[in-house]
């Protein structure tokens, strides 16, 4: 990929005077989150970290990305509502993960009573790196899609902003005025706003189903405000609030303490960390309800790591997408190589290409939230001591993708100034909403470009690893 900003980067003057403009035109922006000492107030605030400046992305990569956002929402709601599709695939590892065994067990409890739910919110955010082939040309991969808790909408509603000043400041006004707008914020919000009112009740809020530790709370107050310019009251939840608070009416209206809910959006609930008894109990109750969950419980399994390896068998998006030659030939387009390691002679045979071969591939858990994944010498002593036991099926095998390094500044408080080797990861948004059977919206709603140094494999912009950045397409 071109390196877009050869003549800057290295000269140390310009650098300086121009993150010292970036750093306050963030906080000017509203690029901001708690601080790791005080994650619960908002009396001294930092801003979110953040590349000095915008990092190249391939226009054609980056329009095929955009391309597929559609099609990725039609696939990722006809795998939620496909119990015989998800039941299979989900089979091997609820026998090994406990955490996706008890949200399953959710998920097929709430079957058998019968969905009292009749409108669904789809948020999703489908990641991907460019990989450099051996010619030279990068191609989209997806890296995985998440179906729960996407963030940084909110706050990469704001980044382009920043980046285009900073580049005014570096004299390049061209550059500057080509950097492009972008709004997951409002798209996202459109999204909930639409569920809200298919729900039907003036009077029922949306309930952000938020953490006990807010560092991020900047980044949903962009969703939250857009809600409240709409007239749509918002109210922020934690699970522990809804044991205590919640309860279901006859029809299974959900309400706290006397507030009916009509929207649950969850930023909170993908990792077994958060949830004690009472938050399972609690959990159980809002999928139960009949309040718009986004995701509800079959979106959120649709969005594991070993669907998404099912996905990418010969076949699999045939029989879930019949009719969608098109969308099916564009979303296998972006697939990486993904494998099984099920217990069986195609997951026997992977483990040893692996064991041999370890800097070829990732190796995955059935987790979210970044840190978890493993590479390398890890990767091939994990996978040595666990290849004959059937712990192996907790995981998946991907291989690994190797994107272009370019040299950008991470910006973060209290940090030195120093240039890195940079890799980016490039998220799209996608939002759908269906009543019934019938898909009222589905639409992209932006996108996030995420920025490491190289030295990390693994981590996102919450887990301290990546900084927000601004695609320039090249
Ligand atoms: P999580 O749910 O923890 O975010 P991801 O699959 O997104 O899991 O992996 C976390 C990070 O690991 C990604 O943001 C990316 O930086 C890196 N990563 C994941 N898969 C690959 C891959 N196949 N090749 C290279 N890097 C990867
Ligand atoms: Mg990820």
């Amino acid at each position: 990929m071109a390196a877009a900003w050869q003549d800057v980067v290295r000269d140390a003057a310009a650098v300086r005077e121009a993150a010292a403009v970036a750093v306050d035109a963030a906080l000017l922006a509203g690029v901001l989150m708690r601080t790791g000492e005080q994650p619960n107030a908002s009396d001294v605030v930092n801003y979110a970290p953040f590349t000095l400046l915008p990092s190249a992305v391939p226009r054609a990569l980056f329009e095929q990305a955009y391309a597929v956002q559609q099609d990725f929402n039609l696939l990722v709601d006809a795998v939620s509502q496909n119990r015989e599709f998800l039941e299979q695939t989900l089979a091997s590892t609820i026998k090994v993960d406990d955490f996706t065994a008890r949200l399953f067990r959710i998920y097929k409890q709430v079957l058998e009573e019968g969905l009292a739910q009749t409108v669904f919110l789809g948020i999703n955010r489908s990641d991907y790196m460019f990989d450099c082939g051996l010619e030279g040309t990068a191609a989209l991969r997806q890296i995985e899609i998440n179906t729960i808790a996407a963030s940084f909408g909110g706050l990469t509603s704001r980044t382009a902003d920043v980046h285009r000043l900073v580049l005014n400041v570096l004299g390049k006004s061209e550059e500057a005025s080509q950097l492009l707008p972008n709004n997951p914020a409002k798209g996202l919000a459109l999204g909930i706003a639409k569920a809200w009112e298919l729900y039907g009740s003036q009077r029922a809020v949306v309930m952000f189903l938020v953490e006990d530790v807010q560092r991020n709370i900047f980044d949903q107050r962009c969703i939250e405000n857009e809600l409240w310019n709409r007239r749509i009251r918002v109210v922020r939840k934690r699970f522990r609030d809804v044991f205590e608070q919640g309860s279901l009416d006859a029809s299974r209206r959900l309400y706290m303490d006397g507030q009916e809910v009509a929207v649950v959006y969850y930023r909170e609930g993908y990792v077994p960390q958060v949830y004690d008894e009472q938050n399972w109990e609690a959990r159980l109750l809002l999928e139960r309800s009949r309040a718009v969950k986004c995701p509800d419980i079959a979106t959120q399994l649709a969005g594991t790591k070993k669907v998404q390896q099912e996905l990418s068998r010969q076949g699999t998006l045939e029989k879930l997408l019949p009719g969608h030659p098109e969308a099916i030939a564009r979303i296998r387009a972006t697939f990486a190589g993904l494998y099984s390691l099920d217990e069986g002679e195609e997951g026997d045979r992977m483990a040893a290409t692996a064991i041999a071969d370890p800097d070829r591939f990732v190796l995955k858990p059935q987790r979210e939230g970044g840190g978890n994944n493993l590479y390398g010498e890890e990767l091939r002593e994990v996978l040595e001591k666990i290849k004959d036991s059937p712990e192996r099926t907790s995981y998946i095998l991907m291989d690994k993708i190797r994107p272009q390094p370019a040299l950008n500044y991470l910006l973060r408080a209290h940090s030195p100034l120093q240039v890195s080797e940079c890799i980016s990861e490039l998220g799209i948004f996608g939002v759908y909403v269906r009543q019934g059977r019938e898909l009222v919206l589905n639409r992209a709603a932006g996108h996030l470009l995420r920025t490491k140094a190289i030295e990390h494999a693994d981590g996102g912009v919450a887990a301290g690893v990546a900084v927000l950045d601004t695609p320039f397409l090249v």
